[in-house]
């Protein structure tokens, strides 16, 4: 997979710190931005449509992809399946487009080795006990979800350093301000105003 015109941004963090909600958020201030649609087993939540949120399989089927190849990469997290489709990617970054991956650690990690140039972003909650109860408030996952979710926080967080920037999850509309820093910043780099600008650049710069 190469990254060829859009950038792949892939955003870690502990269940619960709100990297679903800033994503979205995100994605109705910024054009040219999709996150991508993860194939998972997990039982699927009350207002998640497959196709959606993700593409909602059994694990018969997710097992036949990961032969096909299909994947970018794929992990297990809190005893499901998860992975990214590489076609579907490939084809957004080929039209240019951005796009997000919202894995966990493990698939940040195949993600770097196979396209060093993604761009890692982590996001921390301010606590963990605001951590327990986002968890708690989203209503969706059972007690002992939950406590599964708490208990795999540290261990996901203790992947920090791997990643290009950090985030915490205080305030919400700060946290979006920041991420959306990110994006702007990296659109504003040169080799990609080159390519946005050629006209305007030929024009105030005769060869
Ligand atoms: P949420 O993060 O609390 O919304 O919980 P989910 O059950 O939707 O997702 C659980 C975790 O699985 C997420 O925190 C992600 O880190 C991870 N995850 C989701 N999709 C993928 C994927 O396609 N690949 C990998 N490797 N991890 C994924
Ligand atoms: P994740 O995708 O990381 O599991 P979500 O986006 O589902 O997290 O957020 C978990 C819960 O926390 C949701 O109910 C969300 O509305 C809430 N939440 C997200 N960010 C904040 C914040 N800054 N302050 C308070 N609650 C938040
Ligand atoms: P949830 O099932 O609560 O949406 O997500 C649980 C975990 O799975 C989260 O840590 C999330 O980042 C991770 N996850 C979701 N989709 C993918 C994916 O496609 N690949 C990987 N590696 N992790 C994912």
């Amino acid at each position: 997979m190469s990254q060829s015109k859009g950038r792949l941004y892939v955003i870690s963090a502990p269940s619960g710190a709100g990297k679903t909600s800033l994503v979205a958020a995100l994605l109705k201030e910024l054009d040219q931005l999709e996150v991508s649609v993860s194939h998972t087993t997990r039982n699927i939540r009350p207002g998640e449509e497959t196709g959606v949120n993700y593409h909602f399989v059994e694990k018969s089927a997710f097992q036949d992809l990961v032969e096909a190849g299909a994947f970018f990469e794929h992990a297990e997290v809190f005893g499901n399946l998860y992975g990214t489709s590489r076609l579907a990617v490939q084809e957004r970054l080929n039209l240019g487009i951005d796009v997000i991956l919202e894995i966990d650690w493990q698939g940040a990690q195949q993600v770097r080795k196979q396209m060093p140039e993604a761009i890692g972003i982590f996001i921390l909650p301010p606590s963990l006990s605001a951590l327990n109860e986002r968890l708690n408030a989203r209503g969706q996952d059972s007690a002992e979800v939950i406590a599964g979710r708490m208990q795999q926080a540290i261990s996901e967080m203790s992947h920090w350093q791997e990643y290009d920037y950090l985030l915490v999850n205080d305030d919400f509309a700060q946290a979006l301000a920041e991420l959306k820093a990110i994006f702007v910043a990296n659109r504003l780099e040169l080799a990609r105003q080159q390519a946005k600008n050629a006209t305007l650049l030929a024009e105030l710069i005769p060869a």
